[in-house]
């Protein structure tokens, strides 16, 4: 038989890489804004005539193309940003997929016009449809002008479904805030139908925050500073009584890329805790500085998701850096200092790693002695993780009957393991119980199994194991519900209200109870069993992000959606310590699963290393 395996020819790939760079007008704002950012421009001028639909055009003074660079910048794939896959770990420019201007130059008529300073004249190309109509020699000041006209004048079905003028310029603008907001030091302009709809000279933060949100913004900012070993915070967020109803002013971002993120919201939210009214929002503008490394932002072709290595940790500096602020400025009238030992943590991260933990022995010490069991316990949960660890397992040695060479070589190794030493005393059964299941870093969970071990991350691990729940009550429709003792009463934006009405169903079989489902209030009596109540508001706003990020299509699936979605928000996360119950019975539920090898967005579960792996390494 003939072979039947064809490349598909560049303008149609570019055309389905569009459809998920290009969602709408604002998409290719935000990219070609990105774009005069990373050519290091000082002043950017934004020009839209009805809402995008008709023109988008980005002039800029930045560093401009040479001939040559400016016809391959609509290659895919061509970017000057990366040259290796090992620079995607240390990323400083916003773009580096070398797809935007492929994309939307494959959907779009566009206009090129580029000088570099050194030279006479310029570039002009004009592309339609991936198609170069023409190219040029030019005059044209030193930068780079993008022009963007009859945005997905080839793809109708797209077009159709963009949203009213009024949407769409909402969108457009909540891009320009976002990339202005992340760089005071340039110079913003926008204009919308000939009219100056933004003017935002080079500034500080606080300047930049009430040029965009109106002078009124200043007095309600509070300062928030941080700088730990892991994470450094810089922003304001706004005195409680200043919060919303709506969730418009709430800004991260994360190495000056704007991000969203339920979970960290959540952790803000918990800092007011006590401060606001019900059903009102906090402002706040905060920069998160992380290292590059600890980051992946290659999720999303529309990058406003990151994944953290550790969220937990962000999650817990975060909250009382916030929280911290609030007291310090007098708005939170009494503080409760009396934190979770977990949060100086990060603090000592440093210290932590340079002493290396010694083992010490004591002989006298009985573990079976009431009160000095209580001494040790209190010890072992203090934040000193390390050093206590090796200090239980030490004294395991000659209470356990001798395990398998294996086992023994584990606890030589010093896998990090839980610190669930309370337990171990308390019940001595367990002592003789073999661990089987240790806990690295708090990410992963190592657990041996026959042939060696096996190594799973427990978020990913979790998740599989919660959407396939999910999944079943779904496709099943008879969840059961907890009962709330009282409504919980939520309020969310008509946007937001109308993408919850079409999840409403599948909410309710997943085992939501909603009292009240009107204008822009939701009242929820009821929950999915095993969901916390103080989670139902990350999991709604994790779900409305998680629906405007996705591209429709025809395999879209609104049930799918909503189990990954659930799952994601509701899995142990990374940071997590879980104890040794725990991750057993994580494991055995993976195990379980019908897909136990991939987590739902298709990420590898576990890994499994055989004593031959091993032993190959001890040669
Ligand atoms: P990416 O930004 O991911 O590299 P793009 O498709 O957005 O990919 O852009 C491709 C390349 O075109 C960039 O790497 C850059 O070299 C060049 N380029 C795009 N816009 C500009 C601009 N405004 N000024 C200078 N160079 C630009
Ligand atoms: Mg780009």
């Amino acid at each position: 038989m003939a072979d039947i395996i064809q490349l598909l020819p560049d303008h149609v790939a570019n055309q389905i890489a569009a459809g998920e760079v290009v969602q709408r007008p604002a998409s290719v704002a935000k990219e070609l804004l990105e774009n005069s950012i990373d050519a290091g421009a000082k002043t950017i001028k934004l020009i839209v005539k009805d809402a995008g639909k008709t023109l988008i055009q980005v002039i800029d003074n930045g560093k401009g193309m040479t001939a040559t660079d400016a016809r391959l910048s609509f290659e895919r794939h061509a970017t000057s940003k990366i040259r290796s896959a090992q620079d995607l770990f240390s990323l400083n420019t916003k773009g580096f997929r070398g797809e935007a201007l492929a994309s939307i130059a494959a959907i779009a008529h566009v206009e090129l016009k580029t000088k570099q300073e050194q030279d006479e004249l310029g570039t002009l190309i004009e592309i339609e449809g991936s198609e170069i109509k023409n190219q040029e020699v030019t005059v044209t000041p030193t930068g780079t002008s993008l022009c963007v006209k009859h945005l997905f004048f080839n793809i109708p079905a797209r077009r159709n479904f963009l949203k009213s003028n009024n949407v769409e310029l909402r969108h457009i603008v909540d891009e320009f805030h976002r990339v202005a907001l992340a760089h005071p030091d340039i110079e913003f302009l926008m204009y919308h139908n000939g009219s100056e709809s933004f003017n935002l000279p080079k500034s500080n933060y606080r300047q930049r925050v009430v040029h965009i949100f109106g002078h009124k913004t200043n007095e309600k900012l509070v300062p928030v500073e941080e700088a730990t070993e892991v994470l450094k915070i810089s922003g304001f967020v706004g005195k409680p009584e200043f919060a919303k109803r709506t969730r418009t002013e709430q800004f991260f971002f994360v190495n000056n890329r704007f991000i969203k993120s339920p979970y960290l919201n959540h952790s803000i939210n918990s800092a007011f805790e006590g401060l606001m009214k019900d059903g009102s929002h906090p402002t706040y503008f905060l920069n998160l500085t992380v290292d590059p490394k600890s980051i992946d932002i290659n999720i999303h072709p529309t990058k406003t998701e990151i994944k953290f290595d550790d969220e937990h940790t962000l999650y817990a500096i975060l909250r009382s850096a916030v929280k911290h602020s609030l007291g310090q400025f007098n708005i939170a009238p009494v503080l409760d200092f009396d934190r979770d030992r977990n949060l100086d943590t990060p603090y000592n991260f440093e210290n932590k790693r340079v002493s290396t933990p010694t083992v010490e022995v004591d002989r006298s010490f009985n573990p079976f002695q009431a009160e000095k069991i209580e001494i040790r316990s209190n010890r072992l949960s203090s934040s000193y993780k390390k050093e206590p660890t090796s200090q239980w397992e030490s004294l395991y040695v000659g209470l356990e009957s001798k395990g398998t060479k294996t086992e023994n070589d584990f606890s030589e190794v010093q896998f990090e393991s839980q610190p669930e030493a309370p337990s171990l005393f308390d019940d001595d059964k367990q002592l003789e119980t073999k661990q089987t299941t240790y806990q690295l870093h708090n990410k992963y969970i190592i657990s041996t199994i026959k042939s060696g071990m096996m190594i799973l991350d427990q978020h990913r691990a979790h998740q599989r194991v919660l959407y396939e729940g999910f999944l079943k009550h779904l496709t099943v429709k008879e969840a059961v519900s907890q009962q709330l003792l009282f409504p919980l009463r939520l309020e969310f934006s008509s946007t937001e209200m109308e993408i919850l009405q079409n999840l409403k169903e599948d909410l309710e079989h997943t085992g939501f109870v909603f009292s009240v489902f009107k204008d822009i209030i939701i009242e929820i009596t009821g929950v999915p069993i095993n969901v916390p109540e103080s989670e139902v508001s990350i999991i709604l706003e994790q779900l409305i992000s998680d629906v405007e990020q996705e591209v429709p299509d025809s395999n879209f699936s609104a049930t799918d959606l909503l189990a990954k979605s659930m799952s994601k928000s509701l899995a142990i996360k990374t940071g997590q310590s879980i104890s040794r119950l725990e991750q057993e019975h994580l494991v055995n539920s993976l195990f379980a699963c019908k897909e136990p090898t991939v987590s739902p967005t298709n990420k590898v579960t576990f890994i499994t290393m055989s004593v031959d792996d091993f032993d190959k390494k001890f040669i």
